[in-house]
């Protein structure tokens, strides 16, 4: 197949199967598809999901099988269309584009620390999963507001069992694992000396600019998954700007060294729908 062929299939919207919906938090659940393309992708790549009559949203792709062609996605239901998809069950269609974006980079990386935020995990987990394979040294902060909201703790700390690492959980009320927020954790950490190849971050955007600048300060290397609105994913609406990036082509995963470039945007502002920028 040549590129512009592979393109024009990716950029097509493939209606598939839900195989499979799990409930993992009380506000989040997963959906697992049959889809060549999105098994095959790299960690920390996205897809367009269509729910049919609702709205087309973008979603992080959570777990991929390439051998038995399946592929998942992990959604907190918010608003519209993301209470629309929990709503939906094994059997039911929806619409896929992608994968799109960039990946989070892991070649040379010996020793990683992951921190992760609410849904954040739906990326970073595939991601924890390379790294191990890569045989890393995996450490992984993982925050939410209580027990209940963590996800991904199971997975994950059977996934650093069996590899080399290990896994700290973060709840805000100390409902479960050390009580706070998971930046002061990681932070304590960091500042203790503990030195990784790379930082990787996935979360509420202000606790991954609160990251950034801690990386800077300490001169260790970073990457973040971003959100932003989207509404192509094909670089075209402008929805996605971060400066002089755009989120869906350039992003979502970016490097310390381009967060630097946009950093009065980044943490600071988002685009609306219109295309005005509002605060965080
Ligand atoms: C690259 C990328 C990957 C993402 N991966 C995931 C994921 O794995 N799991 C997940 O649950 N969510 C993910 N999101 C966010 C998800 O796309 C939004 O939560 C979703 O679009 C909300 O749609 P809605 O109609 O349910 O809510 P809306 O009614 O549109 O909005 C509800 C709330 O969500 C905010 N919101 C809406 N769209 C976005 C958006 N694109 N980015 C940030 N905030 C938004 C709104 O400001 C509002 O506060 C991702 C976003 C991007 C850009």
């Amino acid at each position: 197949m040549k590129l512009s062929d592979f393109r024009t299939v990716v950029n097509e919207m493939r209606t598939v199967e839900l195989v499979h919906v799990q409930d993992e938090t009380p506000t989040v659940k997963s959906f697992t598809f049959k889809d060549t393309l999105c098994a095959r992708a790299e960690p920390g790549q996205f897809v367009m999901i269509w729910i049919p009559g609702v709205d087309e949203v973008p979603m992080s792709l959570s777990a991929m099988q390439p051998d038995i062609r399946l592929a998942m996605i992990t959604a907190e239901s918010v608003g519209q269309a993301t209470k629309a998809l929990h709503r939906m069950k094994d059997g039911d269609l929806i619409g896929v584009r992608g994968p799109y974006g960039s990946s989070y980079r892991t070649s040379k990386v010996r020793e990683a620390m992951i921190i992760g935020g609410g849904t954040g995990l739906a990326s970073l987990a595939p991601l924890a999963e390379r790294l191990v394979k890569n045989r890393a040294i995996v450490t992984v902060f993982l925050g939410a507001k209580t027990r209940r909201d963590l996800l991904f703790l199971e997975r994950v700390s059977l996934l650093l069992c069996k590899g080399n690492g290990q896994v700290t959980a973060t709840t805000e009320d100390g409902s479960y694992g050390l009580k706070g927020l998971v930046t002061e954790h990681a932070e304590k950490t960091l500042n203790k000396g503990g030195k990784p190849d790379m930082t990787y971050v996935c979360g509420p955007e202000q606790m991954m600019f609160k990251m950034f600048l801690l990386s800077e300060k300490l001169k260790v290397p970073f990457q973040a998954s971003l959100e932003r609105f989207m509404r192509c994913a094909i670089g075209l609406c402008g929805t996605c700007v971060v400066g002089k990036y755009r989120v869906c082509r350039d992003g979502p995963v970016f490097s310390g060294s381009q967060l630097r470039e946009v950093k009065e945007e980044f943490g600071h502002f988002r685009r609306g729908f219109d295309g005005r920028r509002m605060a965080f």
